[in-house]
Order: C-alpha cells, then sequence, then structure tokens
C-alpha cells in the first residue's frame, strides 16, 4: 500500500482522537525515522519525549530482544528477575525506596494518588483527602489522572471526575497556601510542566511547596513523567532544585519504547500506604518491561546520559535563542535541558506541519509553544540541522 491507503486504512477503523500528521513511520535508526515511502527526518520531538536512545540503538535492542526469547510476561503472583534490577536502578538513581511499575503514566499518576490517599486514611483512621493539583497541568487521561489535569477544555464532557482536587496557579506559592485545608492529603505538579507550555518550577515554589509540605504532613506527589528520566540533565529534574518529592510518577522515557510507568516512593509513605489488596496491575512490572527498564537506566548511567545533556543543551538553547532573534514572532524561550519550548506569535501547528515538509519532526506544546524534546543522544550536528530546517520553514511562514 501507498502513504494515501495506509492513512485511509487507519481513518476506517481506528477511532478518530488524533489528528494525525500525514506521516506513516516505517523505521528509525539513531536520531532519524524514515516513513513507508522512505523520507528522512530528523526527530526533534522523541516519540513526545519516549526516545531518549533514539531509534534501533544497539544494545537495548538486543536486550529487549532477547528477554522476548526468554519470558515475556509471568503475573505478579511470582518473582521475576528483570524488575527486581529494574526497581533497585530507579531507586538507586533516585534515593526513594519502592516502586510500583504500570503500563502508562496516568496509571502511574493513579496509583501515586491512591498511595496519597491510603497514606492520610493510615495516618487519620478516615478517607476523605484531598488533592491540590496546579491550573494547566497535564497528568494524563483516564478518569482519576484527568481529574487532577487542570484544563477545563479536556474535562469538561466526562464531568463528574474525582471530586476533592483543587487547583493553584503554577509557580505561585500563596495559591497553594490558599487551597490548603486539614482534608489535604498531597500537593501534585510536573517539575517542569510539559503539555502545558513547558514551564520549569521556579525554585521559590518547589523549595515553598516542599517547606509546606512538611510543615502539614502533606504528601509532595512530582510527575516527572516527561522531564525525568535524564530529560533535563539530571535523573530527575526535582534534582536541580535540592526538592526531594515523596513521591514520584514516571514513564515515558523509563522504558524508551516498551510501555512502562512508574510512582516511586519513599519508606515513610511506603510503611503507611498500599499494602496487599489495594492495588494491582496484569501487566505492569513483566519481565519484558523489566528488562527494558534496567537496561535503559545501565545505560544512562553507564553513557553518562546527564552529562551529555548538560554539554549539548545550551548549544540547543543558543541555536533556538538565535532563531528567536532572527524572527520577530518568536518570542520567548523556556525549558530545562533538552526539554525546551519556543512561543510563537504565528500558529504553531503550522510551523510544525511545514517542517516535516522540510524532513523535521517538532511537535508543539500549549496553544503557542513549538516543543523540542528531542533524543538525549544528539549531537551538534544534529542542533545544526535542526536550526537549518527550521529556519527556511519560519522564513516561508505567511
Ligand atoms: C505524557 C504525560 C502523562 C501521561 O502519560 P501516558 O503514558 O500518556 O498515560 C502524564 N504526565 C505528564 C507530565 C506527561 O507528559
Amino acid at each position: 500500500m501507498n502513504k494515501m491507503e495506509y492513512m485511509e486504512a487507519a481513518e476506517e477503523s481506528l477511532l478518530h482522537t488524533y489528528n494525525r500528521f500525514p506521516l506513516v513511520l516505517d523505521h528509525g535508526e539513531g536520531v532519524y525515522l524514515y516513513d513507508t515511502d522512505g523520507r528522512e527526518y530528523l526527530d526533534f520531538a522523541a516519540g513526545i519525549a519516549v526516545q531518549a536512545f533514539g531509534y534501533h540503538h544497539r544494545e537495548y535492542t538486543e536486550c529487549i530482544r532477547e528477554q522476548a526469547e526468554k519470558l515475556l510476561h509471568t503475573s505478579n503472583l511470582y518473582y521475576n528477575v528483570p524488575v527486581i534490577r529494574a526497581a533497585a536502578r530507579l531507586c538507586a538513581a533516585s534515593g526513594m525506596d519502592r516502586v510500583f511499575f504500570t503500563n502508562s503514566g496516568a496509571e502511574a499518576i493513579e496509583g501515586a494518588v491512591k498511595a496519597a490517599k491510603k497514606y492520610a486514611y493510615t495516618r487519620d483512621g478516615h478517607a476523605g483527602h484531598e488533592i491540590i493539583a496546579m491550573k494547566h497541568s497535564f497528568h494524563g487521561r483516564t478518569i482519576g489522572a484527568l481529574s487532577v489535569t487542570g484544563n477545563p477544555h479536556y474535562q469538561e464532557p466526562f464531568a463528574p471526575l474525582m471530586p476533592g482536587v483543587s487547583f493553584a496557579e503554577y509557580n505561585d506559592l500563596e495559591s497553594v497556601k490558599a487551597l490548603v485545608n486539614e482534608n489535604t492529603c498531597a500537593v501534585l505538579l510536573e517539575t517542569v510542566q510539559g503539555e502545558g507550555g513547558i514551564y520549569p518550577a521556579t525554585q521559590t515554589f518547589l523549595s515553598g511547596v516542599r517547606q509546606l509540605c512538611d510543615e502539614k504532613d502533606i504528601l509532595l506527589i512530582l510527575d516527572e513523567i516527561q522531564c525525568g528520566v535524564g530529560r533535563t540533565g539530571e535523573m530527575f529534574a526535582w534534582q536541580h532544585y535540592g526538592v526531594k518529592p515523596d513521591i514520584m510518577a514516571c514513564a515515558k522515557a523509563l522504558g524508551c519504547g516498551v510501555p512502562v510507568g512508574a510512582f516511586v516512593m519513599t519508606e515513610k509513605v511506603a510503611e503507611r500506604s498500599l499494602a496487599p489488596g489495594d492495588h494491582g496491575t496484569t501487566y505492569g512490572g513483566n519481565p519484558f518491561a523489566g528488562a527494558a527498564v534496567d537496561k535503559v537506566l545501565e545505560l544512562m548511567e553507564r553513557e553518562h546520559i546527564t552529562d551529555h545533556v548538560k554539554e549539548i543543551a545550551p548549544y540547543l538553547e543558543e541555536k533556538l535563542d538565535g532563531l528567536i532573534a532572527a524572527h520577530d514572532f518568536l518570542t520567548e524561550r523556556r525549558g530545562i535541558g533538552l526539554m525546551q519550548g519556543v512561543v510563537s506569535k504565528k500558529p504553531v501547528a503550522q510551523i510544525a506541519a511545514k517542517a516535516l515538509e522540510e524532513g523535521l519532526i517538532v511537535i508543539t506544546a500549549g496553544s503557542d509553544v513549538l516543543r523540542f524534546v528531542p533524543p538525549l543522544i544528539i549531537e551538534k550536528k544534529h542542533v545544526d540541522e535542526m536550526a537549518g530546517k527550521l529556519d527556511a520553514v519560519l522564513k516561508k511562514m505567511p
């Protein structure tokens, strides 16, 4: 079939929940993707911040191939070796204590919320606890995750959602304080807001929320699903701030393409939180996903990925700032490490669509932000190629 036929077939049988770019992707190599017509694309989206090692990383691919031949799934009724290794690595990388593996980011958020509610339930001897989340946040599409996602547009058709959630202004400590009451069990936020438009937390805000939580025995849940696992130049974005969460949610790059997420907590939370019977999953943390996570975390450490991000990110920032200087409709850059956003007064969806014609994949965030979340293995030459292609697109923007 040719590209048009594939696209028609897709629209006949897939539920239309995405307005997809007209691209049928076939395979990838390094930081390049190839479509079914053999066209090459430089990928600065990484499958939405997932493919930290790009495509067809030899050692990673070999690892999951071997595991597929050995054992894919066992259920959580038994132990398996890859998940034991993966959990130990995740604890070591975060300095946190206990991991529950899920299949997605939304499920990691669900688990984090349940863990916080159970912690408060054990402490207080009753249920009825509430959560403070942030406006313009994104935590996923399941009903629980949607309930803490501060975007009325996503929520509206699905009301009533989970009750007991209120929304504060991101980076405004007073607005969080104003929402605290005796039932508050957790404050949930993205260390760097992703979908909302690439907004890093300010140091004052994150430190302030941490202090507030400590004073009131409220749990701090950090959503590191997009900004975690090396992307910002630390394994977890909160490590830039010297602020540690009580619970964190991970996914996206954690499996580098194998669907897996996790929520991770400190021993203090674990002791009073989810116990046998409280939570479960059939697939979560199966040997296949476990092997992927184990290998991803091993490679990140061995290949000093965070050092590489710290080295290459300033170059990306410099090139993006150059584009902003050259095009007056680009107004601002925000971000940390290889999670960058550029604000545009011209429609970003159109820029992203035109970029494809130049052989460049970029995505958007919020309504007016171009988002750059490339594979973490990019080199200067890829940044140069991206900047050249994007400059050509921007010059042609009406
Ligand atoms: C992608 C994302 C999620 C949801 O993850 P899924 O795997 O799509 O369920 C949650 N939070 C943040 C910050 C994300 O970027």
